[in-house]
């Protein structure tokens, strides 16, 4: 059992010895140019990671007197496929009794037909990665339509430029991360120097 939460510089060498961290050239799909890419799954495919990764999270919400006071009547739930593995880990460390995850469909985030009958127990919002805080407000408009209170949300890796809070509550991670991006080529550091470039997918 992990006693205490891992520092970022420790989360960071998780991250890069399992490949979830990569550095080069990459383009996004928007056009971005970024000399490094987060593939969290890499990291999540080795339970021993997930686990210390999901635990070291849930420390940050148990910490919290609004999240502990409720356990074990609190839902853990997923922006997406992404956030699965953190949610079940999360889930188990706190001994929180549900747990929810949204996915996208025809361009739209949801979650399954029928799953949301019943009473939602207060959510802790938790993901992998945080790059825009996209997913993570789309989900926090999904908890608020069932009529659930927020009282927790993070991620293993926040990007700077992510939100700091949603509805009031601050967004844990393990990591803050400072991501550059290019816009375009031609100010990218690694175009002009000629390094080869990998498309990424998301
Ligand atoms: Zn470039």
């Amino acid at each position: 059992m992990v006693q205490l939460i891992p520092s970022s510089d420790e989360v960071m060498n998780i991250l890069k010895r399992t490949g979830a961290f990569r550095e080069g050239h990459f383009i996004y799909p928007s056009g971005k140019h970024t000399p490094h890419y987060f593939q969290m799954p890499l990291a999540f495919r080795y339970y021993d990671t997930a686990r210390v990764l999901a635990v070291a999270l849930s420390r940050k919400f148990r910490i919290e007197k609004e999240i502990s006071s409720v356990l074990p009547k609190v839902a853990v739930v997923a922006p997406g496929p992404g956030g699965i593995p953190v949610a079940f880990g999360v889930r188990e460390a706190l001994s929180a009794e549900q747990i929810y995850w949204a996915e996208r469909e025809d361009g739209k985030r949801m979650f399954r037909q029928y799953v949301t009958t019943g009473e939602i127990n207060p959510c802790v919002i938790v993901d992998d990665i945080i790059r825009s805080g996209e997913a993570i407000r789309e989900t926090a408009t999904l908890v608020r339509e069932l009529g659930a209170q927020i009282i927790g949300c993070g991620a293993i890796v926040r990007f700077h430029n992510a939100p700091a809070e949603i509805d009031g509550i601050e967004i844990k991670s393990l990591v803050e991360f400072d991501a550059k991006f290019y816009d375009e080529g031609a100010q990218c550091v690694e175009c002009r120097q000629d390094a080869p470039v990998e498309h990424v997918r998301f």
